[in-house]
């Protein structure tokens, strides 16, 4: 039976999936997003059904438009199957219904946030709005077994440093420098973080988010192609740090403590 089950969870997170593609493709040209039927960005023919399935048809089209021929970003069908596998992770690890329908969630907003930054530069406030409000939400709905804070004022605390964190640093670099060096969707995606983990989980996840930055921007550095105010997107970073704390999080602190 569970193997049932584990399928149907892996489909609806590949649904899921299909459903943040369509997020990450009209948001940032503030289309409608939840009405309208799909339709080919290249071409604008409107998709049959059939091509729209999550991951079938992408294989089945060879990642071609059916219409046009022009190719269809590799993202789409990457997005479909880390939703699928979320989906069927926390389905296998979680007993608590309400804890799966949270980390769907939350899944669904990170993949969104982290293809619209990468791409746009930009994090639409619905996505951190909506993020927050679940980080918030989250201090009401007890038993989880995630390493999330169930301390209120702790969550609160985290929230607001994570936002004037960002916002400081925003502050000094134009004061000083002149140079934009992040966002304020920066600031309200770490506020997110730390109504989630509290005000410490701050500090680690914007440290591991720098070295991140660094690491990835360390080729381009080198070959002399960027320098050091060339823009790059910090809020993937920022959520992949989240989710190595969402895992080691505890484990971090201990090394730094030590
Ligand atoms: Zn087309």
């Amino acid at each position: 039976m569970i193997i049932y089950y584990s399928l149907l969870a892996f489909i609806i997170g590949c649904i899921l999936g299909s459903f943040s593609n369509v997020c990450i493709y009209r948001l940032p040209l503030n289309k409608q997003f939840i009405t309208g039927r799909s339709y080919c960005p290249k071409c604008k023919k409107k998709i049959i059904w059939y091509d729209n399935l999550p991951l079938i048809s992408y294989i089945n089209l060879n990642g071609k438009c059916r219409n046009c021929k022009k190719k269809i970003s590799f993202n789409y069908f990457l997005v479909e199957l880390i939703s699928g596998f979320c989906a069927l992770y926390i389905f296998l690890n979680y007993n608590n219904f309400y804890e799966i329908i949270f980390l769907q969630l939350l899944v669904v907003i990170f993949l969104i946030i982290y293809f619209i930054d990468l791409k746009h530069f930009i994090i639409p406030d619905i996505l951190n709005l909506s993020f927050i409000a679940l980080a918030f939400f989250k201090n009401f709905i007890p038993d989880f077994e995630s390493s999330f804070t169930y301390d209120l004022n702790n969550s609160i605390i985290g929230g607001v440093i994570g936002y004037l964190i960002i916002w400081s640093i925003i502050f000094s670099y134009k004061k000083l420098k002149n140079i934009e060096a992040m966002g304020l969707g920066d600031a309200k995606l770490m506020a997110g973080v730390g109504l989630l983990f509290g005000w410490y989980s701050v500090f680690v996840v914007l440290f591991i988010s720098a070295i991140l930055g660094l690491i990835f921007s360390l080729p381009d550095l080198i070959k002399n192609t960027k320098n050091l105010k060339t823009k790059i997107p910090f809020g993937p970073f920022i959520i992949i740090s989240t989710i190595i704390y969402y895992f080691y999080g505890s484990f971090i602190i201990k090394l730094i403590l030590l």
